[in-house]
Parts: C-alpha cells; structure tokens; sequence
C-alpha cells in the first residue's frame, strides 16, 4: 500500500498536465478554459483530488498503480475540476414547454437586446447624462417615450420589477389611506408575493370588498368612505375563477373612480402588447387597451410575455407619474443600465409588432406553429435515436406546453412532445440525472408524463438539440460522455459522479 502511495503524481505533475487545454474539450459556459482559472482554486481542487485518491488507496479501491499514473488520473481529474469550478449560476436547457418559466429566468432576450446590454455594461453611456445640454439627465428619459408610443399612456417610469412597482405606486398614491379591491383579486404570485402584504408594506388600508367569486360595482360604491384613495383592480394572472363568476370590468370601475376623484390602479402582471387571439390565446387585455378603458396607472413586468428584461413598468397619467418619480422610495427600486439597455432595445421592436413576434423569443415561442413544433419534435427525434442507440426508447406524443409566468393561466398550447423510455433506469431516474451532469453536458430540465421523460421543442433552441442529445447520452451512462470517460479504478465520491446502467 505504501507502494501505491508513492505512485501518485505529485501537485506539480498534475498541475502541468491540467494546463492542456485539449484536454477538456470545447470552451462553454460550463466547461471554463482550466488553464484561465485561479491558480490558487487549481491547486485546492487538486489537493483535494489527491486526497480522494489516497482515501482510495485506503479502502481498497485501488490496487493497482497503473490507474494511479498522471495520464489514467488525468480524466478523472479534469472532470474533478470541471465540476467544481463552473459558475453556480449557469446554463440549462428548458424541454418542460413552460415558455415563461420563473425558476428558469423567465424570458430570453431577443439579440437586440443582448447586444445593447454588453454595449452598456462595457463602455460609459449617457445614463444620467444629457448629451442636449451637457447636464445632468434622467435615466427615466431613454425608454419613457417609446413606453408612451407603444402604450398610448401619457407618461411612464420603469422600476426593478412589478412588485416594486405595485408598492412604489401604492406607496406614492394611498400611504395611510385606504384602497378598496375585489376578495377575487388577492393574489399570491409565489416566491410570497401577496397582494394584501405588499399593500400593508406601503402603508396603506386594504378594504376587501365582494365574495371570491363574485363581485358587483356596488360593492365598491358601499366601500367607498371619506378615507379611501383608490380602487385597485389586480390581474388574476395565474388562476381563472369559472363557473357562478362576476368581476367589474375595468371600464366601470374606472367611471366609478371618475364620479368620485379616486384613482384606478391596475396591476396588470404580465401586461402584453400584442393581441395574440390570432395564436390561439384570447381573453388578456393589452396594455394599450386598459390604458384606452382609462386606467390612472397600470404595473406590469418587463420579464413576463413582454419578453425582456426583468423590470417593472409603470405607465399612466402625467401627474401621477411625476408624483411617483418624486418619491424617495423610487431611488431603492431603481433599475440598473444594463435592464435599461435591454429593454429599450425590446421596446424598440415593438413598434413593429410583427418584428417583435418574430425577434423577441418568448412571442416567438408562444406563437410557434403547430406543424413546425411537429416537425422540430421529429427532427430531434431523429437525433436523439442516432446518439442513444438502444439505450432509450425514442417516440412522439402529442402534448401541450404552457405560456407560464403567470399568464394565460389554464390556457394550453398544442405541441409535439418528444419521449424518452430508458431501457436501463426508471424515466424519474434518467430525470434526476439530468439535472447533475458532468460539464460541458449542460443541465437539462423536463417532464415525466405516462412514465417517459419528455421534452418540448418549444423551448429548445435548434442549435440546442446536439446539447440535449449530449446530456441524455451522459445521463444514460454511454461512451464519450465524460462520465464514461472515467477509468474504472478512479477515485472519488462527487468527482465524476458515475450514472452506469450496465
Ligand atoms: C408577476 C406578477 C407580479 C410580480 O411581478 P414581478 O415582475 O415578478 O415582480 C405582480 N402582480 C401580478 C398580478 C403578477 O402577475
């Protein structure tokens, strides 16, 4: 045993040979160039790799020298140091068909966008500078306009996201007094968005009015005393209420609010510009049309089906506006230049709705024929068989993904959906090994339905397909998968983790 201990390539030995590049194969975002890494974070990996081997010295597990040579370490070790240095925000690949997935970062930024936040973030721009006067400027200034022009509202301000919106309006407009809204209408988003805990952050008085299911203009008119300052509508957006329904449109609470000096707030959630009953998808207003029915304010999200940055928008009558860009409160909600970039960027598209359906991913995937999807789904089909061979079961199904994010809640979107039956592991299995991939495979997230693993084109980019087909191939344990690359006799607990079927 002694023996083998003395076997072991020293630090330097492994140091020098991990500064190959060739080794670890193409440069992504989850396989970092090794020679570029912190020398420091090289040498701890590296300790700590050797430890594992000694550890494996110790119990038995090697017993032979051969496997503790530099090169038949080398493989192992990379992968070792691939795994623990990548980014712990990185990548994945979405097959669930969820179009605006939260827990996955919601919308894609159309290129456009991308482009204009690495624009902003490496060079100075005139955030706060006016290139008019050579003074001081607004950073509210560069998307309020194109806000105005797409909207139709008179005015508008951009926060961090929708829930900072929704309390920097409450804050501004009923500190202290009390705004009456419908019990239909308290909604938890999820991740403790509440409606009625945002309302009490800002100070001001919730006064419930109706039933759950049923609420009747008089139920605001009784509601309404000398304390109250405003009526708020809240979208329903992640749950419909059907069946024995009632809620007040927005056009008569805003004639309500006219009547007696209160303004109307909505907080409209996802907020979208386009109409998109021509894909299948009806029933949400547009911004453009609660702004027309007289909203004072509307809040939105910059991230939901508008499909870009994560923002909160808030547009509406001027001197609303204006009291809500004087507030104090607006300086700790603010957004930052590299949002400010992309969504102006996104912005801009839309005033060609059809170049925004085609260039902002998120209306792109929401209004993907069906027979391209059809097409797409037996493409990758195609693919998946080639890579996996008799390891997997390959087949179509017809499913439905969803537009997610809140938004057309209960709406379901015709897809096709590509299974996965592994032959040698359950499809729960296979699902859990997807997620814990050894890098440059990238995670891949999807759904288990009828007892097959099952990706949504939808939510796959074409050029993602070969990355699918390389995680499926790892998770299922084949050859030229880094995990396979592993010698039998490699030490190591995490490093790589072995995901065998044979
Ligand atoms: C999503 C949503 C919010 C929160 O928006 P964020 O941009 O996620 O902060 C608030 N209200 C409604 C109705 C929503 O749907």
């Amino acid at each position: 045993m002694s023996n083998l201990f003395r076997s072991l390539p020293s630090m330097d030995v492994l140091l020098t040979a991990l500064a190959h590049p060739e080794l670890t194969g193409p440069e992504t975002s989850a396989a970092p160039d090794l020679t570029a890494l912190p020398r420091p974070l090289l040498r701890d990996l590296t300790n700590a790799f050797l430890d594992q081997c000694r550890e494996a010295i110790r119990t038995g597990e090697i017993t032979d020298a051969a496997a503790l040579s530099t090169d038949a370490l080398l493989p192992a070790l990379t992968a070792h140091v691939l795994r623990a240095a990548r980014p712990h925000f990185r990548r994945v690949l979405n097959a669930t068909g969820v179009v605006i997935h939260t827990n996955l970062g919601r919308s894609l930024l159309a290129e456009e966008a991308t482009a204009a936040v690495a624009e902003a973030c490496a060079n100075y721009s005139n955030l706060e500078f006016d290139l008019a006067t050579g003074e001081r400027g607004s950073r509210y200034s560069h998307v309020e306009e194109l806000l105005c022009k797409v909207t139709g509202a008179e005015a508008g301000l951009v926060v961090n996201n929708n829930a900072a919106a929704v309390l920097l309006v409450l804050d501004t407009l009923c500190k202290g007094g009390e705004v009456v809204v419908s019990r239909g209408q308290l909604v938890e988003i999820g991740g403790s968005f509440r409606i009625p805990e945002v309302m009490e952050k800002s100070g001001a008085v919730l006064r419930e009015v109706g039933a759950t299911n049923r609420t009747h203009l008089r139920d605001y008119e009784n509601a309404i005393t000398e304390r109250t300052v405003a009526l708020l509508k809240v979208h329903t957006s992640n749950y419909r209420i059907t069946g024995f329904h009632k809620e007040v449109l927005l056009a008569e609470l805003v004639a309500l609010g006219r009547a007696r000096n209160l303004p109307v707030i909505e907080d409209l959630g996802s907020g979208s510009f386009l109409d998109f009953t021509p894909w299948g998808l009806s029933g949400e207003p547009t911004v453009r049309e609660v702004v027309a029915d007289g909203a004072d304010v509307v809040s939105f999200s910059g991230d939901k089906v508008l499909g870009g940055p994560q923002a909160g928008l808030i547009v509406g009558r001027r001197e609303i506006i204006a009291r809500i860009k004087r507030n104090p409160l607006n300086r700790a909600l603010r957004i930052d230049k590299m949002t400010l970039a992309a969504l102006e960027a996104t912005l801009r598209l839309y005033l060609d709705p059809e170049l925004a359906r085609r260039k902002v991913p998120t209306l792109r995937m929401m209004t993907a024929p069906a027979d391209e999807l059809a097409r797409r789904a037996r493409k990758l089909a195609t693919r998946l068989r080639a890579a996996l061979g008799d390891a997997a079961v390959i087949g179509l199904a017809s499913g439905m993904s969803r537009v997610g994010g809140g938004s057309f809640p209960e709406r379901d979107l015709p897809t096709t959906l590509v299974s996965v039956a592994p032959a040698g592991c359950s499809a729960t299995t296979l699902k859990e090994r997807l997620l814990d991939v050894a890098p440059p495979a990238l995670p891949l997230v999807g759904r288990l339905e009828d007892d097959t693993f099952r990706l949504d084109p939808r939510t796959l980019d074409d050029p993602e397909f070969p990355l699918v087909a390389a995680a499926l191939a790892q998770a299922l344990g084949l050859p030229n998968s880094p995990d396979a690359a592993r010698p039998a006799a490699a030490p190591g607990k995490r490093a790589p983790r072995a995901h065998r079927t044979r």
